[in-house]
This record gives C-alpha cells, structure tokens and sequence, in this order.
C-alpha cells in the first residue's frame, strides 16, 4: 500500500513550499491539487463561462481533460494537453478557482484523479479537502495554517519579488476571503480532519515546518 501524507490549510500558510521540500527529502512525489483546480479554472477563463453561472460551470467541465506527470520530479498539469504550469499562480486564476471547486461535478473529476495517484505512488498531497475527503486513511495528517496577515505578507513578499505591483490590504481582503468561501461550502469544506495534527506557522521558518512534519511522517 502506497504511504500517504495529507496536508490541508487556508491559502498562502506554506503548502506547496513545504510539501515540496518534505516530498525531496522522503523521495516520494508531491502532488499539489490546487494546481488542478487552477487548471480548470484556466479553462472556465478561456472559454469565457460566467463564473457566477454554476450550471455553466458544471456543464463546461467535461470539457477540460486534466492530467498530471511528473519531471524531475516536479509537477506538470496538463489542461487538453498544453503544460499550463506557467498560467496557474496569478491572484485571477487563483480566485477564479476559489469560485469554481465549490461546483460537484468540478470536484468529483479532480478527486477522482486525486485518488488514482494516491493508490500508484507514495506522496505528500496538499489542498483543503485531502484529510477529510480526497485520503481519508492517509498514515499521516497536518493541518497547516497561520495567521491571515502572516498569510498576506508572505504572498505580498513573493509578488513584489517578481515585480509584480501589489496592495498587502487588497491581498489580506483576498486571502480572508478566499478562506471564508473555502471553510463554507457545501460540499468538502476546508475544515481540520478530527486526527490531522495542527501546525501553526505563524512563527517558524520554514525549515522548523518541514522538521516538524517529517517527524510526524516518522512516527
Ligand atoms: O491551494 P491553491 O491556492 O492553489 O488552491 C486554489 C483554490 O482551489 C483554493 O482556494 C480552493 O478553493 C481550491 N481547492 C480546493 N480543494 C483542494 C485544493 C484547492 O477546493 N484540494
């Protein structure tokens, strides 16, 4: 049986950075499930479907065909084929797909395919539903968040590094309300699992996150 490792959490806590680097360290693949609801939220901004439409976006989704590979082990997301890593991190496709994972046909695509690797491979996989949802049996479960203003600085530190012109209140706004639509859904809301441990990054490094976790993998 593959070893599994969930990590849920609000947008901007350290996912990704610290999943990747634990997935280094242990050998086994990362798999980041927010890329693919971003890929198919790339999709619904191409084809110009009305995020506010649910039916719409429901009715659309059969039309993105999304898969994963892995190169040097890092993670590519292929949307009808083209690698869309490039188009997936921007603040639009991030909250477009905010909006569009609340749709069940959406996630019942993505979660299926989220199992599929799961089963094939062991992996750290990160998202909001993975404890609860995608790996309820997962050997082991963190939940990993922080402040909203740490939460905020952190993405204002790491778009003005790409030079990219930003506003750390619009961002804090985003982000509070990204968590909001994210903890209230109605289908795998992002919530603790009852044995995911909570780590708080608030004030650790990353490094200190990452030892953290790969001694509860450990265990
Ligand atoms: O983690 P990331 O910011 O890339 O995720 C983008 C959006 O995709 C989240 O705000 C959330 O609405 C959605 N998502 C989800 N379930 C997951 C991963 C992401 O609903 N497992």
């Amino acid at each position: 049986m593959a070893y599994n490792i969930a990590v849920d959490g609000p947008a901007g806590a350290g996912k990704s950075t610290i999943a990747k680097a634990v997935a280094e360290r242990l050998g086994c693949i990362y798999v980041d499930t927010g890329a693919m609801y971003r890929a198919m939220a790339l999709y619904m901004l191409r084809e110009k479907v009305d995020l506010q439409d649910r039916a719409a976006i429901a009715g659309a989704c059969t039309g993105a065909d999304i898969k994963i590979g892995f190169e040097d082990g890092v993670q590519a997301v292929y949307l009808n084929g083209e690698n869309v890593n490039a188009f997936l991190r921007t603040e639009e496709v991030g909250n477009a797909a905010s909006v569009t994972s609340v749709v069940p046909e959406v996630r019942k695509r993505l979660v299926e395919l989220q199992q599929l690797l799961a089963a094939e491979s062991d992996c750290i996989m990160d998202g909001r539903d993975i404890g609860t949802c995608v790996l309820p049996k997962a050997q082991t479960k963190i939940y990993l968040t922080a402040s909203s203003m740490v939460r905020a600085k952190r993405r204002y530190d790491e778009l003005t590094a790409k030079g990219e012109n930003c506003d750390l209140g619009k961002i804090k706004a985003d982000i509070e309300e990204r968590d909001y639509r994210d903890m209230h859904r109605e289908i795998s809301p992002l919530k603790q699992a009852e044995d995911a441990v909570l780590v708080d990054s608030s004030d650790m490094t990353i490094e200190e996150v990452i030892e953290r976790i790969l001694e509860l993998a450990k265990r």
